[in-house]
């Protein structure tokens, strides 16, 4: 495709980055993620095709970034093969995935051939906790392939969601393990995110405590904002470590005022703010034999026009702050 004009929102804001879901289903059941059971119908899932058609409708657009989530996007059939697609259509996009590691160490060396950087999502390093919050006893799954990005040289961050009163003693370890490898450790707030969220004032660990009790452990120094690579977090060097230490921070200082992001689910619903609710459907688009791609086009223009400026969503902390849990939105 041409180059297109950019997609900027009211606020001046240009969207560079995509955020893809390939699938709601998920090999874990996270206790704060998705606690109800209904898996989006095959049907209504988009075919990797029309991701692909989405993806280069966004580039052309501007887009730079494009982040495969899900769900767990290994568990769909095919994934690495449009990952290969993927690339070979879109060689200069920042490809990145975001992944629970249950299922990727054999893929290791395949993301580092097609140049794809990886979040992988670890909450705990204990085995027995690993399965109280996921439901599975598979930590050392993780702790695998983990292990083989590291050697087959994936840039890697670990994403935990810090959980007041389950992983807040854990901080060492993981300070342990930003020291020892060459890895971004990252501790994400926990948001209040779908209908059924377990979400209570109890289990909210602020970064700003979280902060304090890294520095109580170790030597920590602010690092200036990458915005492409470390997108809204917060990054510190560890004194003496191989790698970072990390916080991001929805609740305690919004991160919205610079957003670049959409997001697709994986039926093809375009959202243009994880705590916006609207959402404009893309499947009846792909799906319509006259409708091309000016047509796709024109609704992520509205979508972007559109984008709220986010931050004021979150001020309902009470409830959910969106209707959808995570595993649907991709996070
Ligand atoms: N299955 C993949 C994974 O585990 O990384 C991708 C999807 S998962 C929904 C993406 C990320 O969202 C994970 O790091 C997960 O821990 C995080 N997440 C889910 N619910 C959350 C919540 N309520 N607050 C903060 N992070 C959440």
């Amino acid at each position: 495709m041409d180059c297109l004009s950019p997609l900027v929102d009211s606020h001046g804001r240009q969207v560079r980055y995509l955020r893809l879901s390939v699938t709601d289903r998920c090999n874990l059941r996270c206790v704060y993620c998705r606690v109800d059971k209904t898996f989006i119908p095959h049907d209504r899932v988009l075919r990797y095709e029309e991701m692909e058609r989405i993806v280069a409708v966004a580039v052309a657009a501007g887009v730079r970034k494009l982040r495969l989530t899900g769900g767990e996007p290994f568990v769909r059939r095919g994934f690495p093969d449009f990952l290969r697609r993927l690339r070979a259509a879109q060689p200069d996009v920042d490809l990145c995935l975001t992944s629970n590691g249950i299922l990727l160490a054999p893929y290791a060396g395949l993301l580092r051939d097609l140049g794809v950087r990886v979040n992988l999502s670890l909450d705990t390093l204990r085995p027995q906790r690993f399965e109280r919050i996921t439901g599975r006893d598979l930590l050392p799954r993780v702790l695998a392939s983990m292990d083989a990005l590291l050697k087959a040289g994936v840039p890697l961050k670990l994403n935990a969601v810090a959980l007041r009163g389950v992983n807040d003693d854990e901080l060492p370890g993981f300070l342990d393990l930003a020291r020892s490898r060459p890895l971004d450790v990252r501790f994400i707030e926990f948001m209040p995110m779908g209908d059924s969220t377990v979400w209570s004032g109890r289990s909210y660990w602020p970064a700003t405590d979280i902060l304090r009790a890294a520095r109580e452990l170790c030597g920590l120094t602010p690092l200036p904002p990458h915005a492409d690579t470390d997108g809204p977090a917060r990054m510190y060097a560890l004194e003496g470590g191989m790698g970072r230490f990390g916080l991001i921070t929805p609740l305690t200082h919004h991160f919205c005022a610079g957003c670049n992001r959409l997001r697709v689910t994986s039926d093809g619903r375009l959202r243009s703010c994880l705590f916006d609710d609207h959402e404009y459907r893309l499947a009846p688009i792909l799906r319509a034999p006259r409708l091309s791609d000016e047509t796709l086009l024109r609704v992520m223009r509205r979508a972007t026009l559109r984008k709220p400026i986010g931050a004021h969503m979150l001020e309902k902390r009470q409830g959910a702050a969106a209707h959808k849990a995570m595993s649907a939105i991709g996070g």
